[in-house]
């Protein structure tokens, strides 16, 4: 091994686990159910770090902050915990059974840590002003006009609308140099679950009723461990053109300057896709090597840079 910036095994690289690499496909998602998914991510991940790779993993949350709330909704008996709170749960909830997952998968001296992490936000960031983040569960016209917070309708039929945050832009991993120590030392490190804690840094640290987009917060989290290669694996193998259509088209080896007209003209979905392309875009624009998007059972081949969309420079 050279150790070159081109090498992929040369320093870490940081794989976001997307939401069907922790659950089943359907609610209501039973602890045996999540602990099936991730098993299966966790044979994935150790095949990677077997093969050399020193993987960071960061992970989406959003059935899990889903069901947070519903619970919170079906009582009054304990006072309600704002969504910083629940981030940081959910955060702990999911390492705990990854770090058990990769723990029974994998042989050898590498140790697990989930880190709690927080995400500083701007409190000027326009996303406060413009709540489009959709979270938790679905309500009734005539629900949603009963509930404390803000609703949108997002979908049709009878339950169409959703409480709706602000989703701003992250701005710096708060505990990111720990993470980086971590790294170093050969762990293996959990961190930014859910796009990591929203605060805002004004006298002191604060939480904010916000989610950070979690491909966006992995994409900094890349940055600021220097990482050569960011995977954003979810439940498609490639990103497409014309997806959905007759003449949709994987894009496999695409260069950041075609990728950024691709999302110009819209060919990637609000709120799925396009955040992902963008996290892409931003870490090759910002020195990375390789951004990959791909689904978990072709992880290793993408590594190896066989299949998946493959964003380079
Ligand atoms: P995550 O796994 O991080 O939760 P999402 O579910 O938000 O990811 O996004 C993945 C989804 O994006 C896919 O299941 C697919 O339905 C959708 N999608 C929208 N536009 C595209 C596109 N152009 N190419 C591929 N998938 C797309
Ligand atoms: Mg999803």
């Amino acid at each position: 091994m050279d150790g070159s910036a081109s090498d992929p095994k040369a320093g870490p690289i940081v794989v976001a686990l997307g939401g069907n690499t922790l659950l089943g496909k359907d609610a209501p998602w039973t602890v045996d159910e999540q602990l099936s998914a991730i098993e299966r991510t966790a044979r994935q991940v150790t095949a990677a770090v077997e093969d050399g790779f020193d993987v960071v993993l960061t992970h989406g949350n959003g059935p899990q902050i889903g069901n947070r709330l519903l619970q919170q909704e079906n009582t009054a008996e304990t006072p309600q915990l704002p969504l910083d709170v629940l981030v940081a749960e959910t955060q702990a909830q999911i390492g705990y059974l990854l770090q058990q997952a990769l723990d029974n998968e994998l042989d050898g001296p590498t140790d697990f840590f989930t880190v709690v992490t927080q995400v500083v936000v701007d409190d000027d960031d326009p996303a406060f002003e413009n709540p489009t983040k959709p979270i938790g569960p679905f309500y009734t016209e005539a629900e949603a006009s009963e509930v404390a917070f803000e609703t949108r309708r997002v979908t049709t039929g009878e339950r169409p609308f959703r409480r709706v945050v602000p989703s701003p832009e992250p701005v710096e991993i708060v505990e990111g140099d720990e993470i980086t120590r971590l790294v170093e030392r050969g762990n293996l490190v959990i961190a930014a679950g859910g796009g990591g804690v929203p605060v805002v840094r004004d006298d002191g640290l604060g939480g904010v009723e916000a989610v950070v987009d979690k491909d966006k917060a992995s994409q900094l989290l890349a940055a600021e461990l220097g990482a050569a290669t960011l995977v954003l694996l979810t439940d498609v193998e490639f990103a497409y053109l014309n997806y959905g259509e007759p003449e949709q088209r994987p894009l496999r080896e695409v260069a950041g300057e075609t990728l950024r007209a691709h999302l110009e003209s819209d060919e990637f979905d609000e709120g799925s896709m396009r955040p992902k392309v963008e996290a892409c875009l931003r870490f090759i624009e910002q020195g990375g090597d390789r951004a990959v998007i791909t689904s978990p059972d072709r992880f290793l081949a993408a590594l190896a840079g066989e299949t998946g969309t493959q964003v380079r420079a």
